[in-house]
């Protein structure tokens, strides 16, 4: 018997108790989701053990030519599903990506303009210690107070100033749609290049229900398992010119043999995307996360410090406000979590308390909507977490909704 249970039994345990934890409890980090048992069963295969360094048609081993197959249907169905002239699908993360994109574009001491951290943006778009901000000279927008939207009037006025090599626009941390038309006419403006750093908002791009990026940017990149639903991995799209820089940029420049069971996964991923479920299910994540931030807005948790950043959402997040709270957010996290609901918190603009603290919390609706989560059961998480985040809450009464929500909606029934 050469079965994972048999052969390690504490690894076959891990595996068994998170599982059970994905079952048992609400996932809403919004860099989450539920990889579909197909996109799962893809990348559990054999195409593991093959070596594929290079191109589809242009390998440094022998024995390609199924991955090569594999390969270039991801590669099509990605170009198909974003309006894309060039991608590529072999980047392991999305890190990878953002790094392979600079490498292919930039050099070392470049300027690049992106989103600081503690106001949405992702590490790789410039923090000091990331190797965004060691290699590259990093200058950084914010979002406005009075609103917490991009201030754009900064993007221009810090563009004209620095003069950078590429201005990246894209978010880890932020409940609007991006102006990526006024972007592109800031980059032209000072001739810096645009990247488009998708990662949490591509499912909701590939169902239509957020501009796509790839039109006004010169190189957008995407995690593929955050909105999109797929293997956790990474992808390139850009336009025909850059199509070569970057395709060198990833391999030879930066990675070695592709993953191409991950990228049989990603195919998968891409293939399940452009169909009308994902369009539903998107549809249900968007719809989810505005019922949360109305619910968290209304005056019986406003009257106790609670709000809602930027006042709603336009995406599949929602980023609670508890400046004015008692509660802080790793307060809010702890409770959320004690009663079965796991979220992350997280640092909101000019946040007072320290950063292992925070006084916001992220909270996401991708997984639930693939668990199969409506409107109505949105609702019903919505009132959990406003009456969780109370000064006094019934913590078991909670529990039993949670519970409840959590029985209705089974999660990976065949596995
Ligand atoms: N870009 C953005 C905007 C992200 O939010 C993230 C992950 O959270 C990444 C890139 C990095 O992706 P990965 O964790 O796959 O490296």
């Amino acid at each position: 018997d050469q079965s994972l249970e048999k052969l390690d039994p504490e690894v076959a345990k891990a595996v068994g108790a998170e599982l059970a934890r994905q079952r048992d409890t609400l996932e809403m980090i919004a860099s989450e989701n539920f990889a579909p048992q197909a996109v799962i069963e893809a990348q559990g295969t054999v195409l593991t053990n093959k070596y594929a360094e290079g191109y589809p048609g242009r390998r440094y081993y022998g024995g390609c030519e199924h991955v090569d197959v594999v390969e270039q249907l991801a590669i099509d169905r990605a170009k198909a599903l974003f309006g894309a002239e060039h991608a590529n699908v072999q980047p392991h993360s999305g890190a990878q990506a953002n790094t392979a994109a600079y490498f292919a574009l930039l050099k070392p001491g470049d300027t690049i303009l992106g989103l600081d951290l503690a106001h949405g943006g992702h590490l790789t778009h410039g923090m000091k210690i990331n190797y965004s901000g060691k290699i590259l000279n990093p200058v950084a927008y914010h979002v406005r107070e009075e609103d917490g939207t991009v201030d754009y009037d900064e993007v221009e006025k810090l563009a004209r100033e620095h003069h950078p090599k590429m201005i990246v626009a894209g978010w880890s941390a932020y409940p609007r749609q991006l102006d990526f038309a006024r972007f592109r006419r800031i980059a032209d403006e000072v001739g810096a290049l645009l990247l488009v750093d998708m990662a949490h908002f591509a499912g909701l791009v590939a169902a239509g229900l957020h501009p796509n990026p790839v039109p006004y940017a010169d190189v957008v990149t995407t995690t593929t398992h955050k909105t999109l639903g797929g293997p956790r991995g990474g992808l390139i799209l850009a336009k025909e010119e850059y199509g070569k820089k970057i395709n060198s940029a990833v391999f030879p420049g930066m990675q070695g043999g592709p993953l191409e069971h991950v990228i049989a996964a990603k195919a998968v991923a891409l293939k399940m995307a452009a169909g009308e479920d994902f369009t539903d299910r998107q549809r249900r994540t968007v719809a989810g996360a505005r019922i949360l931030a109305d619910r968290l807005t209304q005056p019986d948790c406003t009257e106790t410090g609670v709000n809602v950043l930027s006042g709603g959402t336009d995406v599949h997040l929602v980023l609670v406000d508890l400046v004015n709270s008692q509660l802080n957010g790793q307060e809010a996290e702890d409770r959320l979590h004690d009663i079965g609901i796991t979220v992350n918190r997280n640092a909101v603009p000019n946040d007072p308390r320290p950063p292992m603290v925070t006084s916001g919390l992220r909270v996401g609706t991708p997984a639930l909507a693939t668990r199969g989560f409506d409107d109505a059961d949105f609702t019903e998480v919505a009132d959990i977490i406003a009456q969780a985040l109370k000064p006094t809450y019934d913590a078991e009464a909670l529990r039993g909704r949670v519970q409840a929500l959590v029985r209705k909606h089974p999660l990976y029934p065949g596995i």
